[in-house]
């Protein structure tokens, strides 16, 4: 059982994240105060969301500098702080030029990094860590033989050269257990979301929702889309599973956070249905040979191809909904909703009236 003291301030690294932006707004909203990390704070285009929260919010914000390479930068905004809720971390989809240096160094030695400054300030009593449904499971096909995967499973099947990025959240939370185990102070709990769709606060964010997102759009699926299942969650769900995982004193261990998985012809088709024939939706499912034929152009390896394309996945998000309360927005709902985000903010344009 862990308290958590409702007036102490509590940190949210990467705050000007996809996923971390709604967790600094509902925290704001719930009337707690917050330190945010950003890596840069001279990129305004970045900031310019958390600036408005600020404002809306006096005297409840506030940003600090910090680099997950940069050993010692969370300390400042750390100190005092009994709640950190880590986000921090790349999620890069398609073609990643180094995966070791863009994802996993970042990933592993960042989550050494801020655990290590948790260590070292007294105040903290709870993390709670974004890892994700691919530190459960690397490859569909690892789920054959059993109905779904749930809390207990770990991801067996990633590498750095074999699906890197669910081998950076692999590793990340990995390390994580290891340095929470090693001490008694402070408890820790993590979230594991499917893919986070649903409106973005912000424009500046690379997160691998908004690419896979974009792809709807881009043409790249018109012809036909993979049969690639995936978990999908909305971005406010996730947030709100943050918070109630810092807050809830009996809160422990890993949550999945996932609404249901969804094909990307369902996801086409669930947008399709709400804005009509004026963007390049797609209409069928593409053979997987065809798949692996174009997948180096589109940043796939043919092995992930074999391994996930036509492959059914699910995940069982039965313990967030009894522990949590959570009642999980449908992912038709979240994929509406972003797609027309993004129309409002001008990222995509239809080819005709929709
Ligand atoms: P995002 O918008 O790209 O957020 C990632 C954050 O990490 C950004 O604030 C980014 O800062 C920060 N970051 C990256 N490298 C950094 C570095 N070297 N030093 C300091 N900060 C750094 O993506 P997101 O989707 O919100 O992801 C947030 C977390 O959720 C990640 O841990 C991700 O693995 C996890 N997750 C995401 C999904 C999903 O579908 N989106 C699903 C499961 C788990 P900059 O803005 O400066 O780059």
């Amino acid at each position: 059982m862990t308290e958590i003291d409702p007036t102490a301030p509590v940190l949210v690294t990467g705050a000007s994240g996809y996923i971390a932006s709604w967790i600094v707004r509902f925290l704001l909203e719930d009337g707690y105060t917050v330190r945010g990390t950003v890596r840069n704070p001279d990129r305004a285009e970045k900031l310019t969301h958390l600036n408005k929260l600020s404002e809306a919010h006096p005297g409840k914000l506030s940003l600090f500098k910090a680099d997950l390479l940069d050993e010692g930068s969370f300390a400042e905004a750390m100190d005092g702080c009994q709640l950190v809720i880590h986000t921090a971390s790349p999620f890069l989809v398609g073609r990643v030029r180094d995966p070791y240096e863009q994802l996993v160094r970042p990933a592993l030695e960042g989550t050494k990094n801020v655990l290590g400054t948790v260590d070292a300030t007294k105040s903290v009593r709870r993390v709670v860590l974004t890892s994700s449904v691919v530190a459960i499971c690397g490859d569909n096909i690892d789920m054959r033989g059993k109905a779904m995967f749930g809390e207990d499973d770990w991801n067996f099947s990633s590498s750095v050269d074999h699906q890197p990025y669910p081998y950076s959240k692999l590793v990340a939370e990995r390390a994580a257990w290891e340095i929470c185990a090693a001490q008694n102070r402070w408890d820790m709990v993590t979230i594991h979301p499917g893919l986070v769709l649903g409106p973005s606060l912000t424009t500046a964010s690379a997160s691998g929702s908004h690419t896979t997102m974009r792809h709807f759009a881009d043409f790249s699926l018109a012809v036909g889309a993979p049969d690639l299942e995936m978990g999908v969650v909305d971005v406010r769900d996730v947030a709100r599973m943050h918070i109630t995982a810092g807050f809830l004193p009996t809160a422990h261990g890993r949550y999945i956070a996932n609404a249901g998985t969804r094909s990307m012809l369902e996801l086409g088709q669930a947008l399709r249905a709400k804005f009509g024939r004026g963007y390049p939706f797609p209409y069928v499912t593409m053979p997987k040979f065809m798949i692996k034929i174009g997948a180096p152009v589109a940043g796939l390896t043919r092995e992930f191809v074999e391994q996930n394309v036509g492959w059914p996945l699910r995940f069982d998000n039965s313990r967030s909904i009894a522990e949590f309360g959570i009642d999980y927005r449908l992912p038709e709902e979240s994929v509406v909703e972003h797609f027309q985000q993004m129309i409002d903010d001008g990222l995509v344009r239809g080819r005709g009236k929709h």
